[in-house]
């Protein structure tokens, strides 16, 4: 059973450790983590680390958004793998359900424009709330004010939301019962240092990948920060919140008001913002919190009527995150040097769309690995059951 590497300690690496072991590999995962996680069990340590990561900040919901260039085969596929997940488990144990999404526009022409460019996906039935009428662009009665902006039209359509706190677990779980094996490092893992153990190894770094590869990266990641404050919708009160996920495009691209139901009933997450770091630390960006988290709850709070933020030791409870933002996804073979002949292949560069692209991207990323190898491996083996040998002869 041939051996791989996958490196990583966000979805991207977790979703592509898992499809890789579904398929039949012998799968090491390999992630850093921080001192005070290296003494637990690696599950444990993985989860720890990856709740802390933009994987561990994100809302959210499938929608590819804050993203370069994509294919959209990797978006569908994900989309199908989260409505199935959906559809077979609780969602207090997956974390995921399929939630009614509200897009509000200023403009109707935005609106329109929207849906035959980024949007592409709202032509797709299984997205469409009325399989009568499909997907279009609707004018609301009352607009929904945000900051300054009417938004009378809004766009609706159903999409998989994925509570990441409760769907990293679910998926850590999985993984181990798969017998992905999950290693610990105090440091950056580098490929060359690894690869005479592995058949093939596959990075999936997020902003940090470009770090650990030997001809680095034409189109460096560019991290695009994000905010979510955690609030409750205060019971009783005259709630305008009906829809699980609202998203108001306002005219700053970098300040998307939004709200996300979790599955933890009536806990929402508030957001956001979407701007560009020179910084990789987050740290960095957190003087920006206080004046952000404010503006996003007065935001929200006209979005939505009554929000109540919800409050941690420290002050209010927040996520922050960086998006791996880059022109185009990154996903292809590469070299781990030039002397190196492990198959490698790099998956990174998700932006805001890690999530809604991470089983698509995932299966792709295995393919090619699996031709870089030269396997007709065991994942691609065609199935036999030999059913017809075993039929009796019947003859009338
Ligand atoms: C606030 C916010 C909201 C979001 N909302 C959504 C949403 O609604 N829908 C959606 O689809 N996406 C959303 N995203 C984007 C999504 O979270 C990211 O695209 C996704 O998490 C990227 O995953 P990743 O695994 O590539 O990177 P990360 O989550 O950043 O994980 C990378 C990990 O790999 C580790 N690593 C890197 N290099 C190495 C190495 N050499 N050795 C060992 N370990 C290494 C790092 O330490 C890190 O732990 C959101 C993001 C944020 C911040």
């Amino acid at each position: 059973m041939p051996k791989i590497s996958v490196i990583g300690g966000g979805i991207i690496a977790l979703s592509t450790a898992t499809v890789a072991a579904e398929l039949g590999h012998q799968i090491d995962l390999r992630f850093t983590a921080d001192h005070s996680c290296l003494g637990k069990e690696p599950e444990e340590a993985f989860l720890e680390q990856s709740l802390k990561t933009a994987s561990g900040a994100a809302a959210a919901f499938w929608t590819p958004f804050s993203v370069g260039t994509y294919r959209k085969r990797w978006a569908i596929e994900s989309l199908e793998r989260y409505r199935a997940l959906a559809g077979c488990e609780e969602r207090s144990k997956t974390g995921i359900y399929l939630g009614n999404l509200n897009l509000l526009f200023s403009k109707e022409k935005e609106a329109e424009k929207s849906l035959e460019s980024e949007l592409w996906w709202t032509k797709l039935p299984s997205t469409w709330p009325d399989k009568q009428t499909g997907i279009r662009v609707e004018k609301l009665d009352e607009p929904v004010v945000v900051g300054e902006h009417e938004m009378p039209f809004s766009v609706r359509a159903v999409v998989p939301v994925i509570d990441m706190s409760v769907y990293l677990p679910y998926l850590v779980r999985y993984a181990q019962m798969l017998n992905v094996q999950f290693t610990p490092s105090p440091t950056t893992v580098k490929p060359s240092d690894i690869e005479d153990k592995y058949d093939g190894i596959v990075l999936c770094g997020g902003h940090d990948s470009s770090n650990v590869l030997h001809k680095g990266d034409d189109q460096p990641v560019i991290p695009l920060v994000g905010h979510l404050v955690a609030a409750s919708l205060s019971e009783g009160s005259k709630n305008r919140f009906v829809d699980d996920i609202i998203l108001a495009h306002s005219s700053d691209v970098s300040r998307p008001a939004y709200i996300v139901r979790t599955v933890n009933h009536p806990v929402v997450l508030l957001g956001g913002t979407v701007f560009k770091t020179k910084s990789p630390a987050i740290e960095n960006s957190l003087p920006l919190n206080d004046l952000e988290n404010q503006r996003i709850i007065e935001e929200c709070s006209q979005i939505a009527g009554n929000l109540t933020p919800i409050k941690s030791a420290t002050g209010l409870q927040t996520r922050e995150g960086l998006r791996p933002y880059r022109s185009s996804v990154r996903l292809e073979t590469c070299s781990i040097s030039d002397k190196s002949k492990t198959p490698f292949v790099v998956n990174y560069g998700h932006g805001g769309a890690g999530i809604s692209l991470a089983w698509g991207c995932a299966s792709s990323a295995l393919e090619m690995l699996e031709s870089t190898i030269g396997l007709e491996s065991s994942s691609d083996d065609m199935v036999d059951p030999d059913f017809i040998k075993s039929m009796p002869i019947n003859d009338p």
